[in-house]
């Protein structure tokens, strides 16, 4: 690695988080999602996958998170957390500047061995994402057919990742074990209450996510997103909320509950942009690099795959040229690109 500065974009944001998804296939078929049911040709490898992480904590990243598609369909997860844990206590190492690694899973296949075998082979937190409780409306947010029985079997399935990951040693408190919700007017609205105090009774933090404009796939529309505000507004009604500080290049605006029984976070992509100190870059399964979730395309990263110094450049070149502020830019005009699949680029 060269002892040149640490990168900074064209609006002087640092590089600090690298979002790799593992695969594009999932178990679910979420239809705002819209998963692939075959795995993208050219996955890159493991050894790839650890060059990539080594070179860009080499230029600034202190966070990783894993993803997808569903990542634990992935059979590189543990490999790749187990080599990545050898650098880390490696003082010669970049990968010694990670500070975090982090998985987001859908939770179906988190079994107490999975969770145990995660936090041995190095995970240190894990978001687990369901959008209900109630059996139909899971069953219609995670695109099941077979109804009721299908929904109930999921909440269960994803109950019991919970606990696992618990049990397991991910520590809700200290921000270990988080649970996501994307949030649909009209398709499971009903369901914010019941999914604030569910996360209550677990003492895990809900993050309450806008329905995004992500990928051409899932026929979004503007009138089926509810606001953070408005959900904030909602739970406040029911436990009054207080909000937090903002953490500098933070998704996510967070508040706790007045009578100290935990917390919530809102990610307000759609109406509350967050560019201005956006740190991230999402490299999909296949090696290719969004320097935004609303990216139209990506620069494919096999040609510099092979060595470290190839791949420090470009990605230092593709940093330094980034100038993506898509979710201010939505605000200030009403043309729409089109942009990646959020299955490729795992949220
Ligand atoms: N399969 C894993 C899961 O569901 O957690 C990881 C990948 S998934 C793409 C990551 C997160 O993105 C999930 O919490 C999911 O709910 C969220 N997500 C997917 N599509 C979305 C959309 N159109 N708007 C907002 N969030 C979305
Ligand atoms: Fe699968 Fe996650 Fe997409 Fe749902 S949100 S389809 S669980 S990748």
């Amino acid at each position: 690695m060269t002892s040149a500065p640490l990168p900074v974009d064209q609006w002087s944001r640092p590089f600090g988080v690298l979002r790799l998804s593992l695969t594009a296939r999932c178990n679910l078929a979420c239809p705002y999602c819209c998963p692939d049911s075959e795995e993208l040709p050219g996955l890159m490898s493991l050894d790839q996958q650890v060059r990539l992480v080594r070179v860009a904590c080499g230029l600034g990243v202190h966070t990783l998170r894993l993803t997808g598609g569903e990542p634990l369909l992935s059979d590189r997860l543990l490999p790749l957390l187990q080599a990545l844990a050898r650098g880390r206590v490696a003082s010669d190492d970049p990968l010694a500047r990670l500070r975090d690694v982090a998985l987001t899973t859908n939770g179906v296949l988190l079994t107490l061995d999975m969770a145990e075998a995660l936090r041995a082979a190095g995970l240190d937190r894990i978001t687990v994402s369901l959008d209900a409780i109630e059996a139909t409306v899971v069953a219609t947010m995670a695109g099941l057919r077979g109804g009721m029985a299908a929904g109930e079997r999921l909440v269960q399935q994803v109950l019991g990742g919970l606990r696992a990951a618990r049990r397991a040693g991910f520590d809700p408190v200290d921000g270990g074990l988080k649970l996501n919700a994307v949030m649909r007017r009209g398709l499971n609205d009903s369901q914010l209450l019941p999914l604030a105090e569910l996360a209550r009774n677990l003492g895990v933090e809900l993050r309450l996510i806008e329905y995004m404009d992500v990928g051409n796939r899932n026929g979004w529309s503007a009138d089926q997103v509810l606001s953070s505000e408005e959900m904030t507004q909602r739970i406040g009604e029911r436990w009054p909320l207080q909000p937090m500080p903002r953490a500098s290049g933070a998704t996510s605006r967070r508040w706790s509950y007045a009578d100290g029984r935990g917390r919530i976070g809102t990610i307000a992509s759609i109406t509350e942009p967050f560019c201005g100190d956006c740190n991230r870059l999402r490299v999909t399964a296949d090696g290719k690099a969004y320097t935004c979730l609303f990216a139209s395309k990506g620069l494919d990263l096999h040609p510099f795959l092979h060595s470290e110094q190839a791949l420090e450049s470009i990605l230092r070149e593709i940093w330094q040229q980034r100038r993506d502020r898509y979710s201010v830019e939505r605000q200030e005009c009403s043309v729409s690109t089109p942009h990646a699949e959020m299955a490729y680029l795992g949220g």
